[in-house]
């Protein structure tokens, strides 16, 4: 890597000889995800100098808190961080482990694309990456409840936070994304018609910010509700969608349902200094060391890793060896339909790679 950590995929020396890189396992599926993925990476031949370190539950339970010293030292030695999902343990101070993280690291453009790869769905031809700002809006978790009378809970207020800031980095974060990846348009997406305040700053900010990628790359502006219907009916019109913290969390997990659900989805978080991997998904206990989880998204997650310290190459044989795999189906985990469990899955995308 350079020295800066905001050009995703563009940011390499052409080098990696043991790169250090902390690996935090996770909670729920993360530990099966997790082995499954540096099984992949190893049958390409990465060679990432793992740090490894706990988080959430798994580091409650070893260290007695969900985000040590430790985890957050060696993130800001290393730099890089592949991270499978945390779950965070109620009444240890904490809204979110992930969100203290990007908080913690200024993680301020969460990268989230979506590509198909699996046959059979409604569309084939997804080919979408939204920027999330990752650190303002709602979930700055400003909110107070006000009790009347008996109801300690009567009302709740919850208060956006949005800065100029935060708004340019991340829009000006897409445009730069949409060049270093050969990418057409940048769409913004907002609700300034309602929330005039915070929404209207995004998208003020982001035409400002459009203005100097003008000839160079096309915008456009969208209002979040008819993202969504258009997203659905037909997800070929959009390129690059940047949008605030939580229009971009919740678009995301709806563009993950056009590729073949939460188990396909990918995201980078990028800051100045730090870029964190992980998978879109949480931790899903519901399915957690059963061995039937779809390990595809932290695989993609590692493909961006690899994208972003230049070995482009070895990420796109990891996601042809995926699509490869996925296309052909005899090996596919029960999401997509298959019967394969986690490591059988992930033994027949390293089998391609060797
Ligand atoms: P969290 O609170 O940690 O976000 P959650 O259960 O609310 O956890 P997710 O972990 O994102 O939300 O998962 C939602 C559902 O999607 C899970 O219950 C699971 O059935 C499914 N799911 C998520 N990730 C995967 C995966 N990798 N493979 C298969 N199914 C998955």
């Amino acid at each position: 890597m350079d020295g800066s950590a905001t050009s995703l995929g563009n940011a390499g020396t052409g080098t990696l000889v043991s790169l250090p890189a902390t690996l935090i396992r996770g909670d729920g599926i993360g530990p099966e995800v997790t082995e499954a993925t540096l099984r992949v990476l190893d049958a390409v031949g990465a060679s990432f100098d793992w740090d490894e370190q706990v988080g959430g539950v798994t580091a409650l339970e070893s260290e007695g808190n969900p985000l040590p010293d430790g985890t957050v030292e060696s993130i800001r030695r290393t730099r890089l961080a592949l991270k499978g999902p945390l779950t965070t343990p109620v009444g240890t101070g904490f809204r979110s482990v992930n969100v203290a993280l990007r908080r913690e690291f200024a993680l301020f453009a969460n990268v989230r694309p979506v590509k198909s790869m699996v046959p059979g769905l409604r569309y084939d031809d997804v080919d979408i990456v939204l920027v999330r700002e990752n650190t303002e809006g709602l979930y700055v978790g400003f909110e107070i409840t006000i009790p009347v009378g008996d109801d300690r809970k009567a009302v709740a207020q919850s208060t956006a936070i949005v800065t100029r800031l935060g708004c340019e980095r991340a829009v000006r974060f897409a445009f730069e994304y949409a060049i270093a990846h050969g990418r057409q348009r940048v769409t913004i997406c907002h609700k300034a018609n309602i929330l005039k305040a915070v929404s209207g700053l995004f998208l003020d900010v982001g035409r400002e910010v459009a203005e100097e990628y003008k000839g160079r790359i096309d915008v456009d502006d969208v209002i979040v509700d008819a993202c969504a219907m258009k997203l659905v009916l037909d997800p070929s019109q959009f390129d690059v969608i940047v949008t605030t913290n939580m229009f971009g969390d919740i678009l995301s997990d709806l563009m993950a349902g056009l590729i073949g659900g939460l188990g396909m989805a990918p995201g980078a978080n990028i800051g100045e200094d730090v870029a964190l991997f992980e998978a879109v998904h949480g931790s899903a206990p519901d399915i957690a060391g059963q061995g039937i989880a779809n390990p595809t998204a932290l695989i993609l997650a590692a493909c961006m890793m690899l994208d972003h310290v230049d070995e482009q190459g070895k990420a796109t044989r990891i996601r042809t060896a995926l699509e490869e795999t996925i296309r052909e189906g005899a090996q596919t985990t029960r999401d997509l339909g298959g019967n394969a469990s986690t490591f059988e899955f992930a033994d027949a995308v390293s089998r391609r790679l060797s």
